[in-house]
């Protein structure tokens, strides 16, 4: 397959990629199955969080989807890239921005010489008011097939 346990780190977005927003906190379908996945990808050690929720919030966040058994233990101890700019410059991650690859909904954060290492991700919303949350996403499973793709080249 050539899929190599590797360098490569894997940085994920928060908002709109593993959970609606940092107010509803509605985890996506499968977050659980997702996360674990890319630990074997990728091992946790090379996962980080890039996120415009800061790291305070993001913590009682990933302790709360930890403790409702959606996210695996280690989610709450994973690396937290601390940005300044308009771009989520991938330098923040790794000097080699190569041995990175970002997830996330809203590619105006990425820098144009970067997107290359991005996998763009459908937004996962919040419902409306008294609408139950999106059950029928399946988006975890192509981002899954996608790393795997981008991982083999
Ligand atoms: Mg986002």
């Amino acid at each position: 397959m050539g899929i190599v346990m590797s360098h490569m780190t894997l940085a994920l977005d928060l908002e709109g990629v593993l959970i609606t927003n940092a107010i509803s906190q509605l985890p996506r379908p499968g977050l659980m199955s997702f996360l674990n996945e890319c630990e074997i990808l990728f091992g946790h050690e090379h996962i980080c969080i890039f996120t415009t929720v800061n790291e305070k919030r993001f913590r009682d966040i990933a302790r709360k989807l930890v403790s409702d058994e959606l996210a695996p233990k280690w989610f709450t101890e994973i690396r937290y890239i601390e940005w300044v700019g308009e771009h989520k410059d991938l330098r923040f991650v790794d000097d080699d921005i190569d041995n990175v690859i970002i997830l996330d909904d809203y590619p105006p954060y990425i820098k144009q010489t970067q997107k290359h290492r991005l996998i763009q991700v459908n937004q996962y919303l919040d419902p409306y008011t008294h609408a139950m949350p999106d059950m029928s996403d399946r988006e975890f499973e192509r981002l899954i097939e996608e790393l795997k793709r981008f991982l083999s080249v």
